[in-house]
């Protein structure tokens, strides 16, 4: 039993028996349903399928009965469940050692062999499992994948099934969901969803949902250590509070004694060491990072105290332009390119010469009176990045701000991170102006955006250009 929970059983303890009238009301187990959708059930299960297909023709899978029966057995106490849906769910297990598991809508799931190595008991390993089976009956992927094309799905959908499938129906009209990761990556509310209903559904099962609250934390806690961290948490962002949450969810449970455990576990973890190393590299779930060579020049990950920004701003001047920072973050500007640089010091590697946190300006001025729209401008800057990275995704099409009054585009990035272990946003900035085209790139590891999202929007609103 983690500490924080002792605490929290302490203080509920005293709470009790201070209130001798009036007995502390008691936490409501939490239901959920899932949000809108332009798919069908049908479809659902379709994509899923597909992107299965997909998947399977890049990851390894494991072929062992024993290994994959002990999976199975687990998946079908959770899928037996009643929040579980009437999902086909199928569990495989493949040859990847980063920590991880993911499903596909409609129930296809693949658990990593580093998540079986890295898990202290069965019951995390069900943690795990009825985490992502609550993703899939609350359909989080296709939801997601719903609201981020709320104009382009429907008018691709309209168009009809022009064969090659639901994916590729979709691909055609320029929406990549499995190559994007938009089936895979969740939303901080779809994660708490995940971790409340997945809570619910391993006790039902007989597996101590404490299990669940205990392997995040330990993902948590090692996150930063080492590299194999990264997968699991950036596809299944921390929500605020997540331990406390499931915690809380606990206490609303009918008190049992669980024991679920079917055993095999030490045997399921021999087997996995037994296994010779993978010999595909993965990149289904990565939007092309999982596998993919590290980016040159990967540098250990610092810690977050040494790279998070101060609330308190101060203001650089650059020529063309003057922008509000954080006062814990430093300034370097390249006399040759013009471009400024404005990031912690830990987040400037090699001199400067790659950022993995904190942002950098330039400025392109127009030649020979040469105009270009903001969309032609954006789509030749996400060129130029993707020559430079070419992991490189745009996971966000252009939205329209204005910046001191003048036209500009947020497009949002991910690519690789030049700190081991992670995955890289970037927001993009383009704005056009009368001389010329200014553009800003904001980046963070994907696992701290949400933390220092916040101090990107204050600077870009803080952006004021020279007037001549
Ligand atoms: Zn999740």
């Amino acid at each position: 039993m983690s500490r924080q929970f002792l605490f929290l059983l302490m203080i509920s303890a005293t709470t009790l028996s201070a209130a001798d009238t009036k007995p502390a009301p008691t936490p409501k187990l939490k239901t959920f349903k899932p949000g809108f959708n332009f798919f069908s059930l049908e479809q659902d299960v379709q994509m899923g399928k597909e992107a299965a297909a997909q998947v399977e023709k890049q990851y390894e899978v494991v072929n062992n009965p024993e290994l994959n029966n002990f999976i199975q057995t687990i998946g079908k106490k959770l899928t037996s469940q009643p929040q579980a849906g009437n999902f086909p769910y199928t569990f495989k297990v493949v040859a990847d050692t980063s920590i991880n598991a993911f499903a596909l809508p409609g129930g296809p799931m693949f658990v990593h062999t580093g998540l079986i190595s890295a898990a202290e008991s069965e019951s995390q390993i069900a943690a795990v499992l009825a985490h992502e089976i609550s993703h899939v009956a609350l359909r989080h992927g296709t939801h997601q994948a719903s609201k981020a094309n709320l104009i382009q799905i429907p008018a691709a959908m309209a168009s009809g099934m022009l064969g090659g499938g639901l994916l590729g129906t979709l691909e055609q009209a320029g929406i990549g969901l499995l190559a994007n990761g938009m089936l895979l990556k969740y939303s901080r509310d779809a994660e708490t969803q995940a971790d409340l209903m997945g809570a619910q559904i391993m006790a039902q099962a007989g597996y101590n949902p404490i299990e669940m609250a205990r392997f995040f934390e330990k993902l948590q806690t090692e996150s930063g250590k080492g590299s194999k961290i990264g997968n699991m948490l950036s596809d299944h962002p921390n929500p605020e509070n997540r331990v406390k949450n499931v915690e809380d969810q606990i206490r609303a449970m009918p008190q049992k004694s669980y024991t679920g455990e079917g055993g095999g576990f030490d045997r399921a973890k021999g087997l996995v060491k037994s296994l010779p190393p993978p010999k595909k590299k993965s990149q289904v779930s990565q939007g092309g990072q999982g596998g993919a060579p590290p980016a040159v020049g990967v540098v250990p990950m610092p810690s977050l105290s040494e790279l998070r920004p101060s609330g308190n701003f101060k203001t650089a001047q650059n020529g063309g332009f003057s922008i509000q920072y954080p006062d814990n973050w430093q300034t370097q500007s390249d006399q040759s390119g013009g471009s400024l640089t404005i990031a912690p010091a830990k987040g400037m590697i090699n001199n400067g010469q790659a950022i993995g946190y904190g942002s950098q300006f330039n400025f392109q001025p127009f030649q020979n009176g040469q105009q270009v729209t903001l969309q032609q401008a954006t789509q030749s800057l996400i060129q130029m990045l993707q020559q430079g990275d070419p992991n490189m995704k745009v996971a966000q099409n252009g939205q329209q701000i204005q910046v001191d009054g003048y036209q500009g585009m947020i497009t949002m990035l991910t690519a690789g991170s030049p700190f081991q272990g992670q995955k890289e946003n970037d927001v993009l900035l383009t704005v056009t102006l009368p001389q010329g085209v200014f553009w800003g790139v904001f980046v963070a590891p994907e696992s701290d955006m949400p933390n220092v999202q916040g101090t990107f929007q204050r600077m870009i609103q803080s952006i004021k250009f020279a007037k001549n």
